[in-house]
């Protein structure tokens, strides 16, 4: 099963490299655009096509289109055909006869940039379409999507993606190409400096262990910077959870919940007091992470920033550095945050085999306009995201316990139910046993235990081998308009190498 890392790197371009990438960021964006100009369009034409009415030409509706392009292969050949259209551009000339006639260019400045850059965008449109129509047909869950907007310049955003492809036996994508080991070589756009040390992936790549797929360059916190999505091997044996272990749980006719000699399931508990609690069925933490509250602490800066910002000249130059200045203090907060969550998730996974995490709705929970802020800090989603692909990586278990299953307000010794229990209360006193726990401690255990009960065994035969679940809040799979047949990978595709200890170390993005 081929595993998805990803890297990201900070680039440090030239004057002239910058123009080049900015330019690049603007044909895709241009891409994006005139493909879902097109669409619309199409979709007028065939709507009036159906009432029996005529269209008139539009100039921008390139040729005249009788269905609706909804697939990126059919969007990009729309705007394909475009881009070599008289609408794209032309040219009058006059010859000494003085006899005019239309020279049909084609978009003129297509050659200035990688052909690639515009496909990905438009695909990148196509993927904006089907979320709306999975949405709206209900093949969707999570929030409403709405229809694909027009993309707009931006001074601190905007990215591109280039594919990486086979050119005589080399790669287009290179790393610590030339005498630069800190570099990266892109077609048509040349040899970029890189930041930070490059070497962990230029072994992986150099072994066989990885292979680049795609990079995405993208702008943000006034600096540039390059994400490399990798197809890599399977992590070190020595990494990995053993698979004897995960396998006899799955044994069936076995009605004891499973205990190999280890601590069995282990619970954790996401919250806001701590950030993640994790325990034992018997009782035991084996884990509490406090909460850093990277925005909360990010927030005074943020504000006199915001403020600051708000305050210049619209369109001045002055504006447009306080909004750079702002848009770092997002970033560090950002950066803080991720730090954390990889040390805690990398934590969990190592040492722990089976965890079960509460299945959250986190959306419906941030609605709590008293609470959203601070659960957005949390990251909850991200938590599990991260715990459930690096858990993934090592062939151990996750499990979800069902959204409805009372951890925080069930009694971990008893299993009496405390409904009058409050977000205020820090310890979970019960009133039947006389149990004086921690909260979130209580509803790790009660998590754990949870757990050691709906193994696949206990359940049924039928659910045997399902404990893997995966995360609800998991991002979508990364599709490829040239390879339709991706395998899923829709939870192992952030940064991230090798899941280690890769927290701080190269491969992490300094604070900008
Ligand atoms: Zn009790």
């Amino acid at each position: 099963m081929p595993r998805h890392a990803s890297f990201r790197f900070c680039l440090v371009p030239s004057v002239e490299q910058e123009r080049v990438l900015s330019q690049h960021v603007g044909a895709a964006r241009f891409a994006f655009n005139q493909a879902l100009r097109l669409h619309k369009n199409a979709q007028v034409v065939v709507a009036l096509r159906t009432q029996g009415q005529t269209p008139v030409e539009d100039a921008d509706g390139g040729p005249a289109a009788h269905r609706v392009p909804w697939t990126g292969f059919d969007l990009i050949n729309a705007f394909n055909t475009w881009k070599r259209s008289e609408s794209a551009g032309r040219r009058f000339l006059v010859g000494m006869d003085l006899t005019a006639r239309v020279d049909v260019t084609g978009l003129v400045w297509r050659d200035q940039v990688l052909a690639q850059v515009f496909e990905e965008a438009v695909v990148d449109l196509s993927r904006g379409l089907k979320a709306f129509t999975d949405s709206r047909t209900g093949t969707r869950k999570g929030r409403k999507v709405g229809f694909p907007r027009f993309k707009k310049k931006s001074a601190t955003g905007g990215s591109f993606r280039i594919r990486n492809r086979t050119n005589k036996g080399r790669a287009t994508i290179r790393f610590g190409d030339g005498e630069r080991v800190r570099s990266v070589s892109l077609p048509k756009i040349g040899i970029l400096r890189v930041r930070e040390c490059t070497r962990r992936l230029r072994r992986m790549i150099i072994k066989g262990r990885a292979r680049i797929l795609h990079v995405t360059v993208s702008q943000g916190a006034n600096r540039w910077w390059i994400s490399i999505t990798v197809e890599a091997a399977d992590l070190h044996p020595a990494m990995r959870h053993s698979p004897e272990l995960v396998e006899t749980v799955a044994e069936e006719g076995d009605p004891q919940p499973a205990r190999h000699g280890e601590e069995g399931w282990v619970g954790v508990d996401r919250g806001l007091h701590a950030l993640a609690v994790a325990g034992v069925s018997d009782g035991t933490e084996v884990l509490r992470v406090t909460n850093q509250r990277a925005f909360r602490r990010g927030l005074p800066r943020l504000r006199r920033l915001s403020r600051a910002a708000s305050r210049k000249r619209r369109g001045s130059r002055n504006r447009r550095k306080a909004v750079v200045r702002l848009s770092r203090q997002h970033a560090r907060i950002r950066n803080r945050r991720h730090h954390m969550l990889h040390q805690v998730s990398n934590q969990l996974v190592k040492n722990h085999d089976r965890l079960v995490l509460e299945d959250l709705n986190i959306t419906g929970m941030t609605s709590n306009r008293k609470l959203s802020r601070a659960i957005g800090d949390a990251a909850w989603g991200e938590l599990g995201r991260q715990i459930t692909y690096k858990q993934a990586w090592r062939g151990g278990q996750v499990m979800m316990a069902d959204m409805w299953f009372p951890s925080s307000k069930t009694c971990s010794s008893c299993g009496t139910l405390r409904k009058d229990l409050t977000l205020k209360d820090r310890v979970f006193e019960c009133r039947e046993c006389g149990l004086v726990v921690d909260r979130d401690l209580n509803a790790a255990v009660n998590l754990a235990a949870w757990a050691e009960n709906h193994t696949p065994t206990v359940t049924d035969g039928a659910g045997r081998g399902v404990a893997r679940v995966g995360d609800r809040q998991a991002a979508g799979p990364v599709t490829n308009a040239h390879r339709q047949n991706t395998p899923t990978h829709h939870d192992v595709r952030r940064r991230d190498g090798e899941g280690l200890d890769d927290v701080g170390t190269s491969q992490t993005a300094p604070a900008a």
